[in-house]
């Protein structure tokens, strides 16, 4: 059996690109189960995806906790300890999706490809990036071109996707599948672990309910929760078009917008997820959105 863990951004299509991994699977002739995992639903927020597939009939539920392949839609996931993507992998194939090189070391193979770039350049967008990440798990598992574009097409037309975008998506992946290598997956070291870990058993204390209150106990959910590091586009405000008129400051989802002692909105980068929203709001076309740019 081999353990595709997919890590990306609430928005990207990570989910997406994991069915169609596990559809190509299913075409060349494997067992194959894909699910999602969410975690709080908030475009930018990190999402995680789990594929397993195997020859035989596959037994195993639940979360992958020791990968053979890791692949990150979004470089700055590599980094974050809620996404942690790196957990339990042990010498396989990790690939990122980035512009730049990551300065990581560790055992096993890292391929690179600016599937973002790729997206902007076929797409015209940098979400959505479903069709060439899933394009290069496919082609890293060492799946047919055909089959691999045959699975974009069925899960792009499953969810509704128009037929001249599919086309574009199809472009997106052949050109990601021909830029990575393809690796044999029954000679990477993690192959013979299991999945099985052994949490222990946990004793919850049982409070009286009048004493109950609701808390925050995951730094994921506090405000030293820094969400600048979602963003894949960043808004910029032409403050010489601002009216000061306050829509994006009541549209932003994340609060991430103030209006300064000039009367004019202002964005803190520390909070804004690059959702695109106040961008879209703007009657003055006041803000546009450009790519990020990460260091790594
Ligand atoms: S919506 Fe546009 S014009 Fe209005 S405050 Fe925001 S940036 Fe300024
Ligand atoms: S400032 Fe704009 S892009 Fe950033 S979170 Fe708020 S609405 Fe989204």
């Amino acid at each position: 059996m081999y353990r595709f863990r997919f890590h990306g951004r609430g928005g990207q299509g990570i989910k997406t690109a994991s069915r169609i991994f596990g559809t190509a699977a299913f075409l060349e002739g494997f067992n194959a189960q894909d699910f999602p995992m969410y975690g709080p639903e908030r475009r930018g927020a990190p999402v995680a995806a789990y594929v397993r597939i195997s020859r035989e009939p596959i037994v195993s539920r639940g979360y992958i906790n020791n990968p053979d392949v890791v692949i990150v839609g979004d470089e700055t996931l590599l980094f974050d300890p809620i996404a942690d993507p790196l957990r339990g992998f042990g010498g396989g194939v990790l690939f990122v999706n980035t512009p730049s090189t990551p300065r990581i070391e560790l055992d096993g193979h890292v391929v690179t490809l600016d599937i973002t770039g790729l997206a902007l350049e076929y797409i015209g967008r940098t979400s959505a990036i479903s069709a060439g990440v899933g394009a290069v798990a496919s082609k890293i598992a060492g799946f047919t071109k055909s089959n691999t574009l045959d699975a974009v097409a069925m899960e792009l037309e499953e969810i509704g996707v128009p037929g001249e975008l599919i086309d574009k998506n199809l472009k997106l992946a052949e050109v990601s599948y021909d830029s990575v290598p393809s690796f044999d997956l029954e000679s990477l070291p993690s192959i013979e672990r299991s999945d099985f870990v052994d949490m222990g058993v946990v004793q919850v204390r049982l409070d009286d309910g009048y004493i109950g209150v609701a808390t925050i106990a995951n730094l994921g959910n506090t405000a030293i929760r820094k969400t600048g590091n979602w963003r894949i586009l960043k808004p910029i405000i032409d403050m010489d078009k601002c009216t000061g008129c306050k829509i994006c400051f009541a549209y932003c989802p994340d609060v991430s917008i103030y209006m300064g002692d000039d009367g004019k909105a202002h964005i803190n980068y520390d909070y804004c997820k690059g959702c695109l929203i106040c961008s879209s709001v703007c009657p003055f076309k006041a803000i546009t959105m450009v790519r990020e740019v990460k260091t790594l």
